[in-house]
């Protein structure tokens, strides 16, 4: 079995994004050169997610609105871990958006479904943060 081994880095501008990252998966991929197996894609930190849905603005528009909805990030003062930061909004969004998808590999290329792409969450963007990407297989 090989395995193959990479980090992606983001520094968003803003401190909520979603981007898509599937291109990029597949590049490692076919750097691997690994045809069959299972590639893992996880978010290093714990204010960001990695998650598999539609390339769709209106969708992500949906997403934003209903996070927020979820956990407001104000006031700030409404969540204890906000005791001299104010991100406590961004980690229960990562952990209702996920901290890893594991995608099939077929043929050397990601096995999606119908529409299927891969995004980077960002909930506490503008600092630099890691995705890891791990591929095994043959
Ligand atoms: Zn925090």
């Amino acid at each position: 079995m090989k395995s193959h081994t990479e980090y992606l880095w983001f520094h968003t501008k803003t401190k909520y994004a979603f981007v898509n990252i599937s291109r990029q998966v597949e590049e490692i991929i076919e750097k691997s050169g690994i045809k069959e197996g299972l590639c893992l894609v996880n978010a290093m930190h714990i204010t960001a997610s990695v998650f598999i849905n539609d390339d769709e603005s209106g969708l992500h528009r949906d997403f934003d609105k209903w996070l927020e909805g979820l956990a407001p990030h104000e006031p700030v003062s409404q969540y204890r871990h906000n005791n001299g930061e104010d991100n406590a909004d961004a980690h229960l969004k990562r952990t209702i958006m996920g901290r890893e998808v594991v995608v099939a590999v077929t043929e050397g290329r990601l096995d999606f479904g119908p529409w299927e792409q891969i995004f980077y969450g960002e909930f506490d963007g503008q600092r630099k943060k890691r995705v890891l990407v791990k591929i095994i297989g043959e």
